[in-house]
């Protein structure tokens, strides 16, 4: 065997969640090797575009909330050790009808974990906030303490980092099939071959050709991101405008954004980035239609006419994304059965799992060194009920 390609862990696919396991791996001195099959970061999966939103109260399900509390945390460390600036608290402003799920999920999970949330009449609505068209029903109110994290500067933020502390990275390298045997397990790329005691599979839209027999629990799908210049750009700014949802009547999910970002501070494309988080068409990660069509444009203008005051409108931007997402919406974060609990799986992540990068990469690091974690992913096992 040779030894040079013997790692004690192994993380397949470094992308978001890959990157982050990448670091705490290797900030435990443990012999880590990350592959990925393109550049780090890159456009072809699901962390290009700048931003995503981050939040603690958690309508999705509050047993998520104590791991955004660490992620929150993990993600000042983040940041304190790198000097790279990833979390923006601009606040979140939410708008939606009392009764809307969104809206009465969220002021719950804030009531359960004491999670600010400032109320605002409709006239301070209207006059903090001009930019909004809104229903006379809706109702709105902030979340302070929420904002947006980097996706690709994170990225990049956890591979420097990861490889400053001794990891290995391969870039432009394919993981074409695995295999564990006696003597631990057997990695084959499209360059090499590779042995490791414990294997993490982070393969976000590929997850399903690279696990066995999970293809069938994830659906991917093509998402769009969209960058809007008007003649109200200055109230829109970063600083002068916060992140923002609204949960429309007439569709399922979220309409969602973020202010415009300086471009001395950020790569393109510079605007007002809107976006849809629902489901949309569903794909194969290795043959995605990257092309705009009528639809997606009449999405996102449609967000503009029924919600927002501005006018001529220019979209300067576009990036097509992918979501991996389970029945239930709830990541998976577990070993893969059958395989001794060397190999851990995180998948899933079905749109909403950027937020979670620093406390996934700390449970996947976890779970290959110590075989448990003390964070509480049992609600995003493998063999949950509702994931069948
Ligand atoms: C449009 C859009 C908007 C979003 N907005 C938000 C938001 O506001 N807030 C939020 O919290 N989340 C958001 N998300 C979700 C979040 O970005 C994803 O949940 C997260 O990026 C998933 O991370 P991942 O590591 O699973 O996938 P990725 O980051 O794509 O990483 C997977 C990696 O595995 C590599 N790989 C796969 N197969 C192989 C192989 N065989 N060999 C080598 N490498 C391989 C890929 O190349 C890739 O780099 C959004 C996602 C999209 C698409």
């Amino acid at each position: 065997m040779n030894t040079n390609n013997y790692y004690d862990v192994i993380v397949s696919g470094v992308g978001s969640m890959g990157a982050a396991a990448c670091y705490y791996l290797a900030q435990r001195n443990i012999k880590v090797l990350g592959i990925d099959q393109f550049d780090i970061p890159h456009e072809q999966g699901s962390h290009a575009g700048q931003s995503r939103i981050i939040r603690k109260a958690y309508f999705e399900n509050p047993d998520y909330i104590p791991l955004l509390k660490r992620a929150y945390e993990n993600w000042k460390r983040l940041e304190d050790r790198s000097g790279a600036k990833i979390y923006y608290q601009t606040g979140l402003l939410y708008h939606g009808r009392p009764d809307h799920p969104i809206i009465s999920g969220t002021k719950d999970a804030a009531a359960l974990y004491d999670i600010e949330l400032d109320p605002l009449d409709a006239g301070e609505t209207k006059s903090r906030f001009p930019q909004f068209r809104l229903p006379d029903d809706f109702i709105s109110f902030i979340e302070p303490d929420a904002g947006f994290v980097t996706a690709e500067r994170s990225v990049l933020t956890y591979k420097s980092e990861s490889l400053k502390m001794g990891a290995a990275i391969k870039t432009n390298e394919k993981v074409i099939e695995w295999k564990k045997g006696p003597d631990g397990i057997k990695l084959t790329t499209d360059k090499n071959i590779y042995f490791c005691k414990k294997l993490i599979i982070t393969a976000g839209a590929w997850a399903g050709k690279l696990i066995p027999g999970l293809k069938a629990d994830l659906r991917v799908t093509r998402q769009t991101l969209a960058w809007i210049r008007s003649k109200n750009d200055a109230s829109f700014t970063l600083g002068n405008f916060p992140c923002w949802l609204v949960a429309p009547e007439d569709k399922g999910g979220i309409y969602y954004g973020f202010p415009i970002l300086p471009a001395n501070e950020f790569s393109g494309p510079v605007g007002l980035k809107i976006a849809h988080h629902y489901p949309h068409a569903t794909a194969d990660p290795d043959n995605v239609d990257r092309n705009i069509n009528t639809r997606d444009e009449e999405e996102i203008r449609a967000i503009l006419r029924d919600y927002f005051t501005i006018t001529d409108i220019e979209i300067a931007g576009w990036k097509t994304c992918l979501y991996t997402n389970t029945k239930d919406e709830d990541f998976i974060i577990d070993f893969l059965p059958g395989h001794d609990k060397d190999v851990a799986i995180a998948c899933g992540f079905s749109g909403h799992g950027f937020k979670f990068v620093s406390v996934v990469g700390e449970i996947l690091a976890d779970l290959a060194q110590n075989g448990k974690t003390n964070l509480p992913i049992g609600f995003l096992r493998l063999d949950r009920d509702r994931l069948k």
